[in-house]
């Protein structure tokens, strides 16, 4: 019976576990995370959970009868500390050594720090995790003022959440707009718009010079202007970088994230990867994914191949974020080259599309979930597309999947 062990409790490693239990119900597969708990879903930790709608654990991934329901076994507070690659070996914290016939590794991604306002620093929080979001969640309730570094998904969810409670909100941005990595300037503009409705004040292309702990507690930044903004607490979101020091420390091939080919299969291979620690093949190279479904879909590959699969991992990536009552989502793959073609949709809806040798690339929108789901289909169908119909909201969407 051969044992199959993955390394890390999101997604990526929850769905590699079940995936491979259910590739191989003989093998022996054993799920580690180094947190105290059964794997939970992140999304939540900056919506719901800062809201109190939700408590961090309520959204277990592998779903209510957790990962031991489908025939994992979940060790928690195990932390792979090393990987013996000539024994086959994971080495723990606690000194135990577990045999493995085949390795999935998804360690995941922690945030990035910025020398300024480190972790463990009075009144500053990065948020990952459920223990992170419930200390964030206590200093909302307590606090009056925060100042939000980054003005990308994580920050500005946590600065509508604050705002939402009443707190004084500042958000500083270094890029000349909200959200540059992923929106375009329309949907930024609107995202925008809707926290300056509610209070918040977003200071684009401003950098922090300088911080300081100020006798009453409170944090002071300067910024690269001169100004001082004053605050009860910072949360820095200013992005994350992959947990690949494992993969790299046993001499698999890493280059910011651990390097897979379509299989998710390392440079060793009898180890697969998956999830935000990876590098993988895109359209026009290597690349890195932070967002759910891909952790999820990668995840579910590698797991199977770990069992004896052979899958090749295709994937039309996709993100969401909720800020208020904006639900913003993305799918496919933002091309430079594409043509932009706004559908409009009236209110507080925004539909806009990359449209690449006739075919749709990307699909980005607000409030426009029932467009964007048949936007997914026409990408991964490849289905040729009518740019006039597309920017007409008269013409359904689901009608030109036919064309596929
Ligand atoms: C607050 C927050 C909100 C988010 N919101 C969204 C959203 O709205 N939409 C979206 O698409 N994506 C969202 N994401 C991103 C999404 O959650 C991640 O892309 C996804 O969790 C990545 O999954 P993963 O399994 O690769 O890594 P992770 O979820 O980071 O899981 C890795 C796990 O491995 C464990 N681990 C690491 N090293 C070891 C080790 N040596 N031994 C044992 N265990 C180890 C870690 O503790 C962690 O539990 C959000 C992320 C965060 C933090």
């Amino acid at each position: 019976m051969p044992t199959i062990i993955v390394i890390g409790g999101g997604p990526a490693g929850t769905f590699a576990a079940i995936s491979a239990k259910k590739q191989n119900p003989a093998a022996d597969v054993i799920l580690l995370t180094q947190e105290h708990c059964e794997p939970y879903e992140k999304p939540p930790l900056s919506k719901a959970v800062l809201l109190g709608q939700a408590a961090p654990t309520d959204a277990l991934i592998a779903g209510p009868g957790g990962v031991a329901s489908h025939g994992v076994v979940l060790e928690t507070r195990a932390e792979g500390m090393a990987i013996e690659r000539a024994a086959a070996t994971v080495v723990l914290r606690d000194g135990r050594r577990l045999h493995y016939d085949t390795l999935v590794i998804a360690t995941g991604s922690s945030p990035r720090q910025i020398p300024q306002l480190p972790l463990g620093a009075p009144g500053v929080h990065y948020l990952r995790t459920e223990s992170d979001a419930r200390h964030l969640r206590q200093e909302l309730r307590s606090g009056q003022s925060l100042l939000v570094i980054g003005g990308g998904l994580i920050g500005l969810e946590v600065a509508a959440a604050a705002a939402t409670f009443g707190v004084r909100v500042t958000v500083i941005e270094v890029a000349p707009r909200i959200l540059a990595r992923v929106c375009d300037e329309q949907t930024s503009a609107a995202v925008h718009r809707a926290h300056a409705r509610h209070g918040v004040d977003i200071r684009v292309a401003t950098t922090i010079a300088s911080t300081e702990l100020q006798p009453d507690g409170r944090i002071a930044a300067i910024t690269g202007t001169g100004d001082r903004l004053t605050a009860d607490f910072v949360v820095v979101g200013t992005g994350s970088k992959p947990d690949d020091a494992l993969a790299a420390a046993a001499g698999l091939a890493v280059d910011d994230g651990i390097i897979v080919d379509g299989q998710c299969q390392t440079s060793d291979p009898r180890i697969f990867a998956a999830g935000d620690a990876v590098r993988f093949p895109g359209p026009e190279g290597l690349l890195r994914l932070e967002n759910w479904r891909h952790a999820q879909d990668q995840g579910m590959v590698a797991g199977k191949n770990a069992a004896g699969a052979t899958d090749t991992y295709l994937t039309v990536p996709s993100f969401w974020s909720e800020q208020y009552d904006l639900y913003i989502q993305g799918v496919g793959w933002p091309a430079r080259s594409a043509t932009q073609v706004h559908r409009p949709l009236g209110g507080d809806s925004m539909l806009v599309f990359d449209v690449s040798d006739g075919r749709l690339v990307y699909a980005m929108g607000i409030n426009a979930q029932r467009d964007l789901a048949a936007a997914r289909r026409l990408i991964e169908r490849r289905v040729p597309v009518d740019p006039g119909a597309l920017a007409d909201p008269g013409q359904a969407m689901t009608a030109m999947l036919k064309r596929g």
